[in-house]
């Protein structure tokens, strides 16, 4: 039913309930409250720290009210809840002050501060509590409509019946007692006992992480698996291309280039995932990689997030490849119109073998001859999955992401449970452990001390600031202020660059073209460095405001010192947040600080577009609700076993309910 068609919804409030996503009455009992206010008169005597309190009361001397600024007010009055008699505070409701003779019975809730015996109230009700304490549904109240009245529009819908679909099958209801859908959608909204609350929510967020977990899986098996190309290709020539670089590979990289030749070769369609950390050597991985596609005869694309990285493999890419004969070539958004023209053409008729570039490579004009392989560098910067635009061209390459944003083993497997993982774990060898300080703003003359040390060396130095935003100039501002000291502390004896988002393209080429040819040592950015770039000669990076980067962004950044030899540091300048940064001077593993990330920061920064675009759940938390994951995981798996043959028309009818591609 069309919202619209409720009594009591005109159009105007049907207008704001589109705004959040509500078109239909199915979608309003489906908007949960965010949380519950319980009603339930605290102990306050009993409490030993400041916390949340609800409490009626009698009032006990006349409120006071003083206004300050504009329409500000704060009234204070004393309340006796029966027990105690407490300070009652509570802003701009002055309004009520003649309501609120000595003698009347009200409710407040509110922050208590146990020192001052003062309630900071956030609400203040008439009346006293109800006698049985009472469950309140909280929801979001946006554009004007109120928490309450979006309450009494759900509860109106639910006086008749609801027609709701429960996608758990029968007999894993059972095996959880799980309370049945209609059930558990009645009690969200208006629950009158803790634990059934507990129990429905608990059954609604098992339904989203199970048909999630299902989608994944059924990706995943053989089943939902799409058939790509066949190849045949000597695993000897690949190995002779091995021996031929200058380098041993790790074992890890073998590894690597054993899963994907395996999967080149075999006529499902390659989805795999390689992670491992910066400087762990993915790049000769993926050209392994374009090589064993070349020699099966197909063209390969790689993609990377930025025009500086996309010359970087460029350069060294075609540096390994020319010498096989192999065409490769350079596409980004700066190509001129006439030599982009000449590169389509090539591409068309096959005259080109690897093409390496950036989004460029995927535009609407592009066309390939028979592309084999896509490979995506620094996957979860992109922002959205590739397959989506390689399928409006209407080819199935073989597809390879790689990222350096290491994801423990247990969460890997659920959120990219779509997909096949490679991991390198280990450096190569010779690499020094980067040494990592935390260091305050008032050790800034130890920095500085240091930093002359590396210069003196003849070594290189980045100086991270971080932006919050491109387009902050009070952010700008603080880049060239950190400069201006830079000048001071360097300037005579060293030349100093500056890099950041708001300088075009040229411009940023030219400072990066001058800090890798050590026309410049001391190099100024934002983050635009993040990603890729490789200079062997830099060997300290310092961080100001540390604490403003996850830990996982943190450890990403540090990877551009330590590329070779040398003993490389990075200083994280904080004078916040100092517990956490610490990780970082403990270990030089991205698997354990993206592990550390995440039990302190949820997975909102490990998993980029994943987080955003798949992965939001109305009710679910991947982080807290964690354990509910692993058993949709493992419930979805057993399922499509269990399902063999007959499963096409359950997951589509699951995959058609849920909007899944
Ligand atoms: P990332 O995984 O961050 O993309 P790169 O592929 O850029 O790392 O590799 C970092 C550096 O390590 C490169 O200069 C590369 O040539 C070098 N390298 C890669 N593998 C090895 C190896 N097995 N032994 C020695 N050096 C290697
Ligand atoms: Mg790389």
């Amino acid at each position: 039913m069309d919202i619209l068609e409720m009594k009591g919804v005109g159009p105007k409030v049907a207008k704001t309930l589109n705004k959040i996503g509500i078109y239909s009455d199915n979608d309003l009992i489906s908007h949960y409250p965010f949380r519950y206010n319980v009603l339930k008169k605290t102990d306050i005597n009993s409490l030993t720290e400041d916390d949340y309190i609800v409490t009626d009361g009698i009032v006990e001397t006349l409120p006071y009210v003083v206004h300050f600024r504009k329409r500000m007010d704060k009234m204070s009055f004393k309340l006796n809840t029966g027990s105690k008699i407490i300070n009652v505070v509570i802003f701009n409701r002055g309004f009520y002050k003649s309501k609120l003779p000595i003698g009347t019975t009200i409710t407040i809730m509110g922050k208590y501060d146990i020192k001052h015996n003062t309630c900071v109230a956030s609400e203040l009700r008439f009346g006293a509590l109800p006698p049985k304490p009472v469950i309140e549904p909280v929801y979001h109240a946006t554009f004007g409509l109120s928490s309450k009245e979006l309450g009494k529009l759900i509860d109106q819908r639910l006086q008749s019946d609801i027609d709701v679909i429960d996608y758990v099958p029968d007999y894993l209801n059972e095996k959880y007692n799980f309370l049945d859908k209609e059930k558990s959608i009645r009690i969200v909204h208006n629950p009158t006992d803790i634990n059934d609350l507990k129990q429905a929510r608990k059954k609604l967020k098992y339904e989203e992480l199970f048909m999630f977990m299902l989608k994944m899986s059924y990706l995943k098996s053989n089943k939902g698996k799409e058939m790509g190309l066949k190849r045949t290709v000597d695993y000897n020539k690949v190995l002779e291309f091995i021996d031929e670089l200058p380098f041993k590979l790790t074992d890890d990289q073998g590894k690597s280039i054993k899963d994907i030749y395996d999967d080149l070769t075999s006529p499902v369609r390659m989805n795999r995932l390689l992670q491992g950390d910066v400087g762990s050597g993915k790049t000769i991985v993926s050209i392994v990689s374009m090589y064993i596609n070349y020699l099966s005869g197909y063209q390969s694309a790689l993609m990377a997030p930025t025009e500086i990285l996309a010359i970087q493999h460029y350069n060294n890419i075609s540096n390994m490849l020319d010498k096989y004969g192999i065409k490769v070539e350079l596409l980004t958004g700066k190509v001129k119109a006439k030599e982009k023209k000449d590169i389509i053409k090539n591409l068309q008729n096959k005259k080109i073998d690897v093409i390496i570039g950036t989004h460029a490579l995927f535009s609407d004009d592009v066309e390939y001859n028979n592309l084999g392989l896509v490979i995506t560098d620094e996957q979860h910067r992109f922002g959205v999955n590739q397959r989506g635009s390689l399928k409006n061209k209407g080819i199935t390459p073989d597809i390879l992401y790689m990222s350096a944003t290491p994801i423990p083993r247990t969460y890997a497997l659920t959120i990219y449970g779509d997909m096949d993982i490679s991991s390198i774990k280990t450096m190569p060898s010779g690499r020094k452990e980067i040494k990592t300080l935390l260091k305050s703003e008032k050790e800034i003359k130890d920095v500085l001390d240091m930093m002359n040390g590396e210069l003196t060396s003849g070594h290189q130095i980045y100086v991270i600031a971080p932006l919050i935003e491109e387009s902050d100039k009070i952010d700008l501002e603080n880049v060239y202020e950190i400069e201006k000291n830079m000048q001071k502390a360097f300037g005579k004896h060293y030349n100093i660059g500056v890099l950041h988002g708001k300088l075009s393209n040229d411009e940023k080429d030219e400072v990066m073209d001058k800090f890798k040819n050590n026309e410049i040592q001391i190099l100024i950015s934002t983050t635009v460095i993040e990603v890729g770039v490789d200079v062997a000669n830099a060997t300290m990076m310092v961080i100001y405001d540390a604490f403003r980067f996850g830990l996982s962004a943190l450890h990403q950044l540090r990877g551009r010192v330590g590329r070779n030899s040398l003993q490389s540091y990075c200083i994280l300048l904080s004078n916040r947040e100092t517990e956490r940064l610490n990780v970082l001077t403990h270990t030089n593993d991205g698997f354990k600080v993206s592990e550390e990330d995440f039990k302190l920061r949820g997975s909102g920064d490990l998993f980029g577009y994943r987080q955003s675009g798949d992965m939001s759940f109305n009710l679910a938390d991947i982080k807290r609700d964690f354990d509910i994951l692993t058993k949709a995981k493992e419930d979805s798996e057993e399922f499509l076993r269990l399902n063999d043959g007959k499963y096409d028309y359950i997951t589509n009818i699951i995959m058609e309910a849920n909007n899944l591609d």
